[in-house]
C-alpha cells in the first residue's frame, strides 16, 4: 500500500512537477521494470536485493545470487533459523562477508517482518541510510529518496555540485523527490544514472533531467574525480596442514574481516614456525606449493602458500577433502584448495 506523502514532503518537490512527469514517462518506456526485486511485494526479498547491490553489479546479483539465496531462504524466518555456515556458504563469491552476516543478525532481530519505518529500518545490523531508504521506497512506498552511488552522479550533475557534502546531498536528494511515487521514481533516478548519465558517457540529448539540470554543459566535473588510492601488499604465508588421515586444518576466523569463514593456518611472511594446539611446525620442512593473490578492498594479499604434514595431529578442525569443501571460505582459500587440486581454483604462481 502506498504511504501518504506529508505535506511537507509534497512541498518539498514543488517546482519539479514537469521534471516528475518527463522522468516517469521515461521509466515507463525505458526503466528496468523487469529485474526481479522490481516484481515483488516481499519486503524481505526487495530488502535482500538491496544488500546484495551495495557492493555488487545488477548483472552478477541477478545472473548468480539472488534466486538461489532466496530458493534456500525464502522468507526472513527461513534465514533466520539456518546457521552461520550454511548463510555464509550460499554468500560465497559475492564477497564482502559482513553483509551476510549482518544480514543473518538482521534477520534473527525481526523474523516477524521488516520495520517500515525509516529509523527502524536503520537500527537492523548493516543497513544505511541508503538501504533504510530504499527498503521504506521500495517495499512500504514511504516517501523517501534513494541515493545509490549512481544516483549519487545524477544529484552531483543537477545540481553542479563538484565536491558534495553527504548532509547537503540528502538534502537535495528529498528536495527533488516526487514523493507521491516514490517507487517509480526512486527506480527511475537509479537506471536514469545507469544506462542514461552514465560516469564516462553521460547521454544528455536524451535525459529526462535535461531541462533542470545545471551541470550538463560539463557534466564530467560532477562530481571531480578523487585521486585513486595506492592499496598496500600484505605478504603472509598459508599453511596447510595435512596430518595422516588424510584431513587438513582450517578454522572459522574470528576477526570482522571476512569473520566466519573458514581459514588454513596464516602468518606473516616472514615467519619460520607455526604453532596449531600443541604441535609446532616449521617452515623448513615445508614443501611450497606456490603464491596466491587476493585483491581486497583495501589491501592485496600475496601469500606463499606451504605444505606441511602433520602427523598425527587431527581433532576439532581438521577436516577430510570433502567436508573441506563444504565449508564457506574466501577466494583466497578457494584459491588455495586449487593448488591442492581439490577444486576449480587456482593459484596465481
Ligand atoms: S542532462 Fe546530462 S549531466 Fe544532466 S543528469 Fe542528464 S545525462 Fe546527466
Amino acid at each position: 500500500m502506498q504511504a501518504k506523502p506529508s505535506a511537507a514532503a509534497a512541498r518539498r518537490g514543488e517546482g519539479y512537477a514537469a521534471f516528475h512527469r518527463l522522468l516517469l514517462a521515461w521509466y515507463n518506456r525505458y526503466g528496468r521494470k523487469d529485474l526481479p526485486w522490481r516484481n515483488t511485494r516481499d519486503a524481505y526479498a526487495i530488502y535482500l536485493s538491496e544488500v546484495m547491490l551495495q557492493q555488487t553489479q545488477v548483472k552478477t546479483v541477478l545472473e548468480r545470487f539472488y534466486v538461489p539465496f532466496l530458493t534456500r531462504f525464502p522468507s526472513l524466518r527461513a534465514l533466520a533459523e539456518a546457521p552461520q555456515d550454511e548463510v555464509l556458504s550460499a554468500w560465497q563469491g559475492l564477497g564482502y562477508y559482513s553483509r551476510a552476516l549482518n544480514l543473518h543478525k538482521a534477520a534473527k532481530a525481526s523474523a516477524a517482518g521488516l520495520p517500515a519505518d525509516v529509523e527502524a529500518l536503520r537500527a537492523l545490523p548493516g543497513v544505511g541510510k541508503n538501504t533504510a531508504h530504499a527498503v521504506a521506497a521500495f517495499a512500504f512506498h514511504q516517501p523517501v529518496a534513494v541515493m545509490e552511488a549512481n544516483v549519487r552522479r545524477v544529484l552531483c550533475r543537477i545540481f553542479a555540485i563538484s565536491k558534495p557534502v553527504e548532509a547537503d546531498l540528502w538534502e537535495k536528494a528529498a528536495a527533488l523527490l516526487d514523493a507521491s511515487h516514490p517507487f517509480d521514481y526512486n527506480q527511475a533516478m537509479m537506471d536514469v544514472g545507469a544506462t542514461v548519465c552514465t560516469k564516462r558517457a553521460p547521454a544528455c540529448a536524451i535525459c529526462p533531467a535535461q531541462a533542470i539540470c545545471r551541470g550538463k554543459d560539463a557534466p564530467e566535473l560532477y562530481p571531480a574525480a578523487k585521486m585513486a588510492k595506492k592499496v598496500p601488499v600484505r605478504r603472509e604465508t598459508i599453511w596447510v596442514l595435512r596430518n595422516e588421515a588424510g584431513e587438513f586444518y582450517a578454522a572459522a576466523r574470528a576477526s570482522r574481516f571476512l569473520g566466519g569463514l573458514y581459514q588454513f593456518a596464516q602468518s606473516d611472511a616472514e615467519a619460520t614456525g607455526l604453532r596449531v594446539g600443541k604441535h609446532h611446525f616449521a617452515r623448513a620442512h615445508g614443501k611450497t606449493l606456490g603464491v596466491v593473490r587476493q585483491q581486497y578492498s583495501h589491501f592485496t594479499l600475496e601469500a606463499d602458500v606451504m605444505l606441511l604434514e602433520a602427523g598425527k595431529a587431527g581433532g576439532k578442525d581438521w577436516y577430510g577433502p570433502r567436508a573441506l569443501l563444504g565449508l564457506p571460505m574466501s577466494m583466497a582459500e578457494k584459491k588455495v584448495m586449487g593448488l591442492l587440486g581439490l577444486s576449480g581454483g587456482g593459484g596465481d604462481g
